[in-house]
């Protein structure tokens, strides 16, 4: 339970705090050294609620404009953390000192940006897709940095090892590395399509056209808890805003015992963001 003293808080509190009870409450982290999980995410919320707001005052999210000024927040927003300069990198997300640990931004902001990468990096519904999982599968228990990092990787829409490999990397840069002060080239060296910065794909992990994403592997998706079929009408994915076609549907896993437990505790994911249709 989050109890606001005083009965007044900002929004974006609310979002950041109501974003608690999914990640650091029902998922809880496995560790001190974790804490910029579920700080990080807590922090996307506020990044998502002004997105909101953005794509509310342009139209709305069944209007173009409102859907672009949604996107164009986050890249905004990505963008000011990314080329934060001073002390901003010199603590290791999952390396914190007990001083800053709830104050720093290692703990708060750059994680946040992390996430806003790795949406970009793995497609907005993709991204939405994975954090359900992993709070079907972590519910009411812990994760560790290991786990986190390969929920995301099974989402990677090229299952290549080149691909696998620089992801890994990126996790290295933004949640494990201290950087001299500064920024610029002391800083992570990844960031996501569409971002400020180098970007995500090129070199040896690419993304294959659209329609012929062979690289995509349905053993990706055979090891996770949603169930996977052969369809003629394969589905879509977006990673990073580019529209790929996979070779196989997916649609909700039959549910399990846990997760009917936890629709009886009337917690469930806050939209529809289960499944790829
Ligand atoms: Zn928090």
């Amino acid at each position: 339970m989050i109890a606001f003293a005083g009965g007044q808080i900002d929004t974006d509190t609310l979002y950041h705090e109501n974003m608690h009870q999914w990640w650091g409450d029902n998922v809880s982290e496995g560790g001190y050294r974790m804490t910029f999980y579920k700080e990080g995410l807590a922090t996307l919320a506020e990044l998502l609620y002004r997105a909101r707001s953005a794509e509310i005052a342009a139209g709305g999210p069944h209007s173009p404009k409102g859907r672009a000024a949604f996107q164009a927040s986050l890249t905004r927003e990505f963008a000011a953390i990314y080329r934060s300069g001073g002390s901003f990198w010199t603590g290791a997300p999952s390396n914190p000192e007990p001083f800053t640990l709830f104050a720093g931004s290692s703990t708060y902001a750059r994680p946040a940006a992390a996430y806003v990468a790795l949406r970009q990096i793995i497609g907005h519904r993709a991204f939405a897709a994975a954090l359900a999982q992993i709070q079907r599968r972590y519910g009411g228990g812990t994760i560790t940095e290991r786990q986190l990092e390969t929920a995301f990787q099974r989402w990677l829409p090229v299952q290549s090892a080149s691909c696998h490999a620089r992801l890994s990397h990126f996790f290295s840069e933004w949640f494990d590395t201290a950087y001299r002060r500064g920024g610029a080239s002391h800083r992570p060296k990844i960031t996501g399509p569409g971002l400020a910065g180098p970007g995500f794909y090129g070199g040896r992990c690419r993304l294959a056209p659209s329609g012929s994403n062979s690289a995509v592997s349905r053993s990706m998706v055979s090891t996770l808890p949603i169930a996977t079929s052969t369809s003629p009408g394969a589905r879509t994915v977006s990673p990073g805003g580019w529209t790929w076609k996979l070779p196989f549907a997916l649609r909700r896993a039959a549910p399990t015992a846990s997760s009917r437990r936890t629709r009886r505790r009337g917690r469930r994911w806050p939209g529809s963001c289960c499944t790829l249709r």
